[in-house]
């Protein structure tokens, strides 16, 4: 049954609906997309993987291109730089629902002309934004936002182009959290309030009115919906003619093209673009209008279908009779299953074994019990630890509504296409999840020095036995910068001269006459900067984890204190993770990450930026 069900020519022979992206084939290595196998994706990169279907999300955004006269990207849906960058390359326009997605299109490289702004309560920082920037349209919600806008366009001496949003009064067959065109919905203006929003926004000063926009709800199977929307929203443009004498050059649709996540049947886009443009000229053309262009903003129809999660099968338990596969994600990287019911289609990743398919229910590894994935699919009955599972159609909605919750860090997302592997988003690490806190609660760990060792201030005569200290922590690689040891002793002899002073302390840790560990601190000069201060430690190998690391740190920050100096910065190679937690025991927290920024012989790493405040923030 597993067989017949992903073989997938036969699927679509069958004319079956087929949630998967078109570079998928489920073949004897198992799932593979875009020659790329998941299984391997998965060995190399971890789980949960999100994994997008270049050439399908690519091609998805030509057909909208194709379909509309004007289409917009709504990068709601997934707004990662990459997944922006490539619906612009492939002839789309950005629809951004708030400041922070308007500032993803920017940095992702999108010029303003080409960014729209929505949403139904836009804050004076977002409205200021939008005139900044240039955006190429803003679409009010209101009659308020109607001066809102108008008084910062004013002052600023543009004229930004805005659509009013109007409640199409339309009731959708979809989830209702997702229906947004019904008389009750907060987005936008009753239609019979619409023609005078729209005369106050033509006659403000500084906007432009362009036209009129709607959006009915998202997951819309039903063409007949966009139709009866095409039907009255062209009866709109009438009335304002009519009523106002504005013409609208635009009539913006808005999305909510449905996909297959399971078994449903969307109406191929070109064919959809088609009658819907069809109706609004025969509307038109019965009323005298001129036809505007007609625009649309697909977000779940381009990525959601383009992009597949894998995870990894961990325990598998019976419950009542019910068989419960856990996962390593959950209601963080989807919550779509508990927000709106969603529904699945799972598939084994790893290469078949031609087992017999029972029922599962697949459920996350967050603490509540209605993290549930996926209920009631078929997976062979010897589903073990260690396989991988695919979910099909993951795209929309899924990374872009994921949390933190349990503090799990976001899935990593790979972009596949022609047998190669792009990264589009690194996975959130431990040190992502802690840049928000504060070090202002952690106690310093004691430091009793270990006995035999002292710990006191450089000496010129150290300097013999710390070069060789030093060449043989350099020759491990991989902890500090240095790949060689370039200065002779006589340099560290004279830096030694000077090792405790009002700008910098150079601390050892002494086993008799061997240096076995060392810290450097040194504060800014800046005088802007003077109250920071830079620090690097480093212990012997075979003196690790005894306490010469923590007992050389406290007299550093022991220094720091006494110079007045109130934070502390350091940087250390994301894998140095018992440096790290060194670090950790002294409040020092993630400030920030330097993406390959150490090129050592061996190629790029990324450095990791650590500081504490001593004494706490301020
Ligand atoms: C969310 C949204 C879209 C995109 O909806 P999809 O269902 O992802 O196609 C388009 N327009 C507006 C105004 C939206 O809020």
């Amino acid at each position: 049954m597993a067989e017949a069900e992903l073989d997938r020519s036969a699927r679509s022979d069958a004319g079956v609906a087929d949630p998967w992206p078109t570079g998928a084939v489920f073949g004897a290595r198992g799932l593979e997309i875009a020659g790329v196998s998941a299984a391997d994706l998965a060995a190399r990169h971890g789980t949960p993987l999100l994994v997008v279907d270049e050439d399908d999300f690519r091609s998805r955004c030509r057909a909208a291109a194709a379909a509309w006269p004007r289409a917009f990207f709504a990068v709601k849906a997934f707004p990662a730089y990459a997944a922006i960058r490539i619906a612009m390359e492939e002839g789309l326009d950005l629809l951004a629902s708030t400041g922070g997605e308007v500032e993803a299109c920017l940095r992702a490289g999108a010029p303003g002309e080409r960014v729209s702004l929505h949403g139904n309560d836009k804050s004076a920082e977002e409205l200021e934004l939008a005139v900044r920037e240039g955006l190429g349209l803003v679409v009010l919600d209101n009659s308020e936002e109607v001066a809102r806008l108008s008084e910062r366009a004013r002052a600023a001496g543009t004229v930004r182009d805005v659509l009013v949003r109007v409640v199409p009064e339309i009731l959708a067959d979809t989830h209702e959290a997702i229906a947004t065109g019904h008389e009750a919905s907060k987005f936008g203006v009753p239609l019979l309030e619409a023609v005078g929003v729209a005369r106050a926004a033509a006659e403000a000063e500084g906007l432009r009115f362009a036209g009129i926009h709607a959006h009915v709800g998202s997951q819309l199977l039903d063409a007949e919906v966009f139709l009866r929307e095409a039907e009255v929203l062209v009866g709109l443009l009438a009335r304002l003619r009519d009523e106002a004498g504005l013409v609208a050059e635009l009539l913006d649709l808005g999305g909510g093209f449905g996909i297959t996540y399971t078994d449903e049947r969307p109406v191929p886009i070109a064919e959809l673009g088609l009658a819907v443009r069809e109706r609004v000229g025969d509307a038109c053309a019965r009323r005298g209008l001129a036809v505007p262009t007609v625009a649309a903003e697909p977000g779940r129809s381009l990525i959601g279908p383009a992009a597949v999660t894998l995870y990894s099968v961990g325990t598998v338990k019976t419950a009542a009779g019910r068989r419960l596969v856990a996962v390593d994600g959950g209601m963080s990287d989807n919550p779509r299953p508990v927000l709106y019911d969603a529904r699945y289609e799972v598939a084994l990743a790893s290469s078949r074994r031609g087992a017999a398919v029972e029922p599962a229910t697949i459920v996350g590894r967050h603490c509540e019990s209605g993290d549930v994935l996926a209920e009631g699919v078929l997976l062979p009955a010897d589903l073990a630890r260690g396989d991988v599972l695919a979910f099909a159609a993951t795209g929309a909605y899924t990374y872009s509504m994921a949390s933190n919750y349990n503090r799990v860090g976001r899935p990593a997302v790979l972009a596949v296409r022609v047998g190669e592997t792009r990264r589009w988003l690194r996975r959130e690490d431990a040190g992502d999840l802690e840049r928000l806190e504060t070090s202002e609660h952690r106690r310093e760990p004691d430091a009793s020095v270990p006995p035999g060792i002292s710990i006191r201030p450089a000496r010129p005569r150290d300097a013999r036995s710390f070069l060789e200290f030093w060449r043989a922590i350099v020759e491990e690689g991989g902890h500090v910068r240095s790949e060689s040891v370039r200065h002779p002793p006589r340099v560290y002899r004279a830096r030694f001269r000077r090792a405790w002073t009002g700008r910098e302390a150079q601390i050892v840790a002494a086993d008799g006459e061997r240096v076995v560990g060392h810290v450097f601190i040194q504060r800014d000069d800046h005088p802007i900067t003077r109250h920071v201060a830079t620090l690097g430690i480093a212990v012997a190998a075979d003196l690790r984890g005894k306490g010469v690391g923590t007992a050389l740190m406290s007299e550093a920050l022991r220094w720091a204190r006494s110079s007045g100096v109130e934070k502390v910065v350091l940087s250390v190679y994301p894998g140095n993770t018992a440096a790290i937690a060194l670090y950790r025991r002294f409040g020092f927290v993630q400030e920030g990450r330097l993406a390959g920024h150490s090129r050592k012989s061996y190629g790029y790493e990324d450095e990791i930026l650590m500081a504490t405040w001593l004494g706490g923030e301020r």
